[in-house]
């Protein structure tokens, strides 16, 4: 199905009364310099300064502009989410809201995405952010890079394109900061994703809403998207091998102290490894309970629940 709306720019406002107005003047050429269909959607993700008034007072001077409030702060990937099921466009462009993210970035990167590509990602290659910053950005880009498989240089990028199959198919993992692995999470969908560099500025009103705890929650979501998405479906396989080797290795133990008294006729109770043999096998059996409730879960989920089948009807 094509939809009219060719293009949808989906901007999280948090608290950027001061940048709103230049954001605006800045976006809009570039948007109608384009002459396809259009649209603007703000999700004011519950400011508390005067950003729903302002924006209310821009929506009467701009065309195809839309906003929506949420009553309180609910976090950046709930307003990208909201953002994504607001949107009407054939393909859907995300940017902040603080003016870091260039507008005029946006026709290079239809043109990529036209090309070959289902998602393409904004690198800010010469990035305008503290040193305090950067640093730990690029340690969780090297390792998202890693473990995800897919070589990008910067996943956080506020500038993104998308065709809308993929902001459809992306809502379940739009929670918490999960955003932030958007680019993994669509190639592990199956969908091609590719990366250019992109203009980036320094923020000139405002702050800056995520502190230090960025980079270990960063790693923590890691860990929570590698495992939802590799073993969603089969929570056994990695419940499973971690049973295996924990009661393997208990057993492997306690055979070694086994030994030991038939050896030398003495029972080794007190041997220190005799303790770290039975906890393995009983943290092995514990994963594998683990996975087997993982796998019920799962099949349950995959048949729609435990609804008896109707054997006959009169
Ligand atoms: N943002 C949001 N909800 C939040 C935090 C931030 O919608 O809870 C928006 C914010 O207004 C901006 C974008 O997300 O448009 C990126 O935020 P910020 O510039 O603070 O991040 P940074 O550039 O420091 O990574
Ligand atoms: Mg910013």
């Amino acid at each position: 199905m094509t939809s009219e709306v060719f293009l949808t720019v989906v901007v999280p406002v948090y608290n950027e009364e001061e940048s709103l107005p230049h954001l605006c003047s800045q976006l809009y050429p570039v948007l109608e310099s384009l002459e396809k269909t259009f649209e603007v959607i703000f999700v004011d993700d519950g400011s508390t300064d005067g950003s729903f008034e302002t924006l209310k007072s821009l929506s009467s001077k701009y065309l195809n502009f839309r906003a929506v409030r949420f009553r309180r702060n609910c976090r950046k990937a709930s307003a990208l989410s909201t953002g994504f099921k607001e949107a009407n466009g054939e393909l859907v462009v995300t940017m902040d809201a603080d003016l870091q993210d260039d507008p005029q970035e946006i026709p290079r990167l239809i043109d990529a995405l036209s090309v070959k590509y289902d998602v393409v990602s904004g690198w800010k290659k010469k990035r305008h952010d503290p040193l305090s910053k950067i640093i730990p950005s690029r340690l969780f880009n090297f390792i998202t890079s890693l473990v995800s498989g897919i070589r990008l240089h910067d996943f956080n990028c506020g500038l993104k394109i998308y065709r809308r199959d993929v902001c459809e198919d992306v809502l379940p993992y739009l929670y918490g900061e999960l955003y932030r692995f958007l680019p993994a999470i669509a190639h592990w969908e199956g969908y091609r994703v590719g990366e250019i560099p992109v203009q980036h500025h320094p923020r000139k009103y405002g702050y800056s809403k995520f502190g230090t705890k960025r980079l270990l929650n960063g790693f923590l979501d890691l860990m929570t998207i590698t495992f939802i998405i590799r073993f969603m479906n089969t929570p056994m396989h990695i419940f499973g091998s971690l049973g295996l080797l924990s009661t393997v290795g208990g057993f492997a133990i306690c055979s070694y102290i086994a030994l030991i008294y038939f050896d030398y006729g003495n029972i080794q109770s007190r041997h220190p490894l005799l303790l770290l043999g039975i906890l393995l096998i009983i943290v092995g059996i514990q994963f594998f309970s683990t996975g087997l409730l993982g796998d019920m879960l799962a099949s349950s989920k995959e048949r729609g629940g435990n609804s008896p089948r109707i054997a006959e009807r009169i």
